[in-house]
């Protein structure tokens, strides 16, 4: 009998688990998703055709594809941060410590961080109407290209890798400067993802913003469907909890929450965000499998607490 309610609890933790994958993901790309091939209709032609002179549609409507991923992937969290049947089991990517926190309080303060969306909305504002993007990101012809869009993530993840990992190994003031705030999460949960400092999203997010852009050239839609995935991408990684769909992304090389976890926790490995390529290529990949930390040590769970700063380089040395 005990066995049979495993195995029905098991069941039903699966088909939650596909039901929120096939949900939140389609829905994080949900504004150029349906705006796509309808904006004629509702928008008039002035408002979009490009006539050497950049208009605040498109970028307007940017903001709102990443604003409404984010509406939904604070959604799917709130579920499971309720602990609610419908969010299928939760299962900590750290076992041995446990991180409580209230909702609200978390929310509003990953909302409004200087460092996170704000210096992100002002980058993408300024460069686009200053005329700063390649003139094919101002065409609403043509719809997603879901292979630029790949492209773009690919190549994004791989300058961040670059440029976070120089963070790292430059110079003991540079990594004070810019990236040590963010490693006092060494449990990190989904809120933390943006949690450092506005040095450290000028050189990490922004300056690699600004070359894949160069390097290329998306429309309108495609500038759109990369700009939801990565920013709310970086979040799903910083979860305190397994995500349905990572034994698939470990299994392909995505980013996973414990693929991340590992970085915060070890700080030497798992450079990359999104992908794991970048890590396997250089020699810095370490599967969560193999973190002594991440195995369930049989007592119980202890209270994370942050990170004392003056520790990490001594762990460093
Ligand atoms: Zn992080
Ligand atoms: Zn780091």
């Amino acid at each position: 009998m005990k066995r049979n309610l495993q195995n029905q609890k098991t069941l039903w933790d699966s088909t939650m688990g596909v039901a929120a994958t096939l949900v939140l993901w389609p829905l994080i790309v949900s504004v150029p998703l349906m705006l796509q091939h309808t904006y004629a209709n509702i928008f008039q032609s002035g408002w979009y055709a490009y006539q050497q002179k950049p208009k605040p549609l498109g970028l307007c409507l940017g903001l709102l594809a990443v604003a409404v991923g984010q509406t939904f992937v604070l959604c799917y969290q709130y579920v499971r941060w309720t602990k609610s049947k419908y969010a299928g089991k939760l299962v900590p990517v750290q076992p041995n410590e446990y991180r409580l926190y209230d909702y609200a309080e978390a929310a509003q303060e990953h909302l409004s961080q200087p460092e996170g969306f704000a210096v992100i909305g002002c980058y993408l504002t300024c460069t686009w109407m200053l005329h700063l993007m390649p003139s094919s990101y101002y065409s609403f012809e043509g719809g997603v290209a879901w292979s630029k869009v790949a492209a773009c993530l690919l190549i994004q993840d791989f300058l961040q890798y670059v440029m976070h990992r120089a963070e790292h190994k430059v110079s003991k003031s540079l990594y004070r400067a810019s990236h040590e705030p963010h490693h006092k999460f060494t449990n990190p949960r989904l809120f933390d993802a943006f949690n450092g400092s506005l040095t450290d999203t000028l050189l990490m997010i922004v300056l690699p913003l600004f070359a894949t852009k160069s390097i290329v050239h998306c429309n309108v839609w495609t500038y759109m469907a990369f700009g939801t995935l990565y920013a709310n991408w970086l979040c799903l990684i910083h979860s305190e909890t397994h995500h349905p769909w990572d034994c698939v992304f470990q299994a392909c090389g995505l980013g996973t929450a414990a693929d991340h976890h590992v970085h915060h926790k070890l700080f030497s490995y798992n450079y990359g965000h999104l992908f794991s390529y970048w890590d396997r290529l250089c020699g810095t990949y370490r599967h969560p499998q193999n973190v002594r930390q991440f195995r369930k040590n049989h007592k119980d769970p202890t209270q994370w607490k942050p990170h004392k700063q003056k520790k990490i380089f001594s762990f460093n040395k």
